[in-house]
């Protein structure tokens, strides 16, 4: 199973500088075998980044889906406008969407079942807040997360991304055991859900990745790749974690 590494540019980048950071980015990563490349530019920079990969082993992500394919929703982008732009993956249920724009279970469940029902895979996050994880209630609320963002959705092309809110661009990492214990514990619900094919769902870690100490991160049994924000924004840097170091 390849590991999957993926950026998530969030409000970052215009179309001039998604083709530049490609320009530097493509020629450094283009030997690496093994890793699943994935970059999450905002909507806009969407085609242009497309143009930018096709015929290389990189693969597009949106940030975001809405769950109708279309209509009168002022704003909001479908499944299959994202696949026509080369959307492989949509990110769903990430913690600022969930925090700024009152996304819940129900409504991330929704938009997990539009992405599957048009054919475009889902890097679905989930991960608790400081005050859940020292009132002791990280596996509820990742129990709960998982199991509703995952009512009625199959696993094909389902990578799941753990996410702890605490480690959100705060430059604080989940320790490596930290990240194994929960990542061990998704697997488990993964695993209640769909059986043996819980096995071949990749689950990310994300917060605070950087060339540093992805390598200690990747190293865990149940950690298959890594959600990167600000250290994705500079080509240098991100490149430098999609090449970690591999244990044999
Ligand atoms: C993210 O928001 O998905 C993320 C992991 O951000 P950062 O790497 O900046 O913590």
């Amino acid at each position: 199973m390849n590991y999957f590494i993926a950026a998530n540019w969030k409000l970052n980048k215009t179309i001039a500088e998604t083709r530049e950071f490609l320009h530097k980015f493509i020629p450094e990563v283009q030997q690496v075998t093994g890793v699943d490349i994935v970059i999450a530019p905002p909507f806009t920079s969407l085609t242009a980044a497309g143009e930018e990969i096709k015929d290389t082993n990189i693969q597009l992500a949106a940030q975001d889906i809405f769950w109708e394919e279309k209509g009168a929703y002022t704003g909001e982008v479908s499944p299959l406008m994202l696949l026509e732009t080369g959307c492989r993956y949509a990110i769903i249920g990430h913690s600022e969407r969930r925090q700024y724009f009152s996304e819940d279970d129900v409504v991330v469940n929704r938009k997990i079942r539009a992405a599957e029902k048009a054919g475009l895979g889902v890097i679905f996050c989930v991960g608790e807040s400081l005050e859940d994880r020292e009132s002791g209630k990280t596996f509820d609320v990742i129990r709960r997360e998982v199991e509703m963002g995952l009512a009625e959705v199959d696993s094909v092309n389902l990578v799941l991304a753990y996410e702890p809110i605490w480690a959100i661009g705060t430059g604080k990492t989940a320790t490596a055991g930290q990240a194994q214990e929960v990542h061990a514990y998704i697997r488990k619900i993964l695993a209640n859900l769909y059986g043996n094919k819980a096995e071949n769902i990749r689950i990310l870690y994300g917060g605070s990745v950087t060339p540093e100490n992805v390598d200690s991160l990747m190293a865990c049994h149940d950690v298959n790749g890594a959600l990167v924000g600000g250290a994705s924004l500079k080509p240098e840097s991100f490149a430098k974690i999609v090449c970690f170091k591999k244990e044999n």
